[in-house]
Formats: structure tokens, C-alpha cells, sequence
């Protein structure tokens, strides 16, 4: 079982759900050639995609475009469901760097299709995910510098106030939906930058002065 350890709360939380945001700025939903979409996009990743800083990143063998989305990612604390936006925060255990790897190509064929994107974006090793900052050293999520560096050249690097729908909103939202419970995760949604991965690859996502989330890249 995949645990989050929250600094300050004594016992490691067991993941719940992984809840992640599609097209949540602007330059990427344009950079993909999509809609900004009128209300969050909701799609679930399951929690034995989670890998570590320090793991790696396997390549599955059906796919040939793997691409990186370094993302803020929300940890929950608290449980809740229909949660008031002035209230989201205090649901809120912590927050965190992830990446929202993406099997592009399939992911194409799916949106094609009109099917699910749960294979392009739920291979082992897809949810890479930092290490936990606590809410309380966090006062404002809209003001956060989120960036990738792969083999030390920068990759992709937004602000959280390009959000199309905040962290309150989106806990909110969700919690409309799903009932929120301690150690659910919420991949808020990429910026502008997305591109593929190789083999080889170190990946290094960071926010602000927080613990830097590092990866390498492996084929299966
Ligand atoms: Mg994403």
C-alpha cells in the first residue's frame, strides 16, 4: 500500500484516490489543441502508478511518446464532501510536486475514440510524487513557480495563479463528486512545456524551495 507522510502528523496517510485536473491553463489547452474546458476535468489515476523521488520511470512498450506534465499536487486531510470553497483550505494536509505522465499517442487514439484516458495515464511508475510540504507553510497556492529541469535544462516552468480554477475551487468541485478523504491526491493540472521523455532521462520537478522530486527515465 502507498502511503503520503505528512511533517506533522504523526502517522504516514494511505493513498486514496488520485484525482487529477485536465486542461487547467490556458497555454497548455492551447498547446494541445483543446477547449479550455467550462468546468474542471476530472480524470483518476490509481495509486500504484505513485512513484518516489529517486525512482524511476518505466516506458511501457506500447507506447512511444511518453511526455512529462509537472503539476502542484494537493494532499487531503481532512475528509469532506460538498465542501464550500472558503472552507477547501482547511481540508487541505499539504502540498506537493508530481508529474502527470502521459502516454500521448495513446491518449490521441483514446480522445479519437471516445474512450477513457485510464491506460495513457495509468501505467506503473506514471504519478511520480514529492515529498510533502504542510499546508501551514503554504498560505497562498495561487502564488507558487512550478518547474521542470530534465538532464538540467529547463523544460517547462508556470505559475499557479495561471490556473484555470484554483485549488479551492477544484477541491470543491471534486468534493461535489467524490467524497474527499485523508490521503486522497489532487494533480492540479499542467502548464505550457509538455513534451516527451527518452530513456536515460533524469527528470527533476520542483516547486518553489520545496524538496526537489528526481526521476530517471528507464524502458521496460
Ligand atoms: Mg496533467
Amino acid at each position: 500500500m502507498q502511503t503520503v507522510l505528512v511533517p506533522g502528523i504523526e502517522t504516514p496517510l494511505p493513498v486514496g484516490k488520485l484525482l487529477c485536473i485536465g486542461r487547467n491553463y490556458e497555454k497548455h489547452a492551447a498547446e494541445m489543441r483543446s477547449a479550455v474546458p467550462e468546468e474542471p476535468m476530472i480524470f483518476l489515476k490509481p495509486s500504484t502508478a505513485i512513484v518516489r523521488s529517486g525512482g524511476s520511470v518505466v516506458l511501457p512498450t506500447v507506447s512511444r511518446d511518453v511526455h512529462h506534465e509537472v503539476e502542484l499536487v494537493v494532499v487531503i486531510g481532512r475528509t469532506g464532501r460538498n465542501i464550500p470553497e472558503r472552507e477547501a483550505a482547511s481540508h487541505v494536509a499539504g502540498y506537493t510536486v508530481g508529474l502527470d505522465m502521459t502516454a500521448r499517442d495513446l491518449q490521441a487514439r483514446a480522445k479519437e475514440k471516445g474512450h477513457p484516458w485510464s491506460v495513457a495515464k495509468g501505467f506503473d511508475t506514471f504519478a511520480p510524487l514529492g515529498d510533502v510540504v504542510p499546508a501551514a507553510q503554504v498560505p497562498d497556492p495561487s502564488a507558487l513557480t512550478v518547474r521542470l529541469r530534465i538532464n538540467g535544462v529547463p523544460r517547462q516552468e508556470g505559475h499557479t495563479s495561471d490556473m484555470i480554477f484554483p485549488v479551492a475551487r477544484l477541491v470543491a468541485y471534486c468534493s461535489t463528486i467524490f467524497t474527499l478523504e485523508p490521503g486522497d491526491l489532487l494533480y492540479t493540472g499542467t502548464p505550457e512545456g509538455v513534451g516527451p521523455v527518452r530513456e536515460g532521462d533524469v527528470l527533476e520537478a520542483s516547486i518553489e524551495d520545496w524538496p526537489v522530486l528526481r526521476v530517471d527515465v528507464r524502458a521496460a
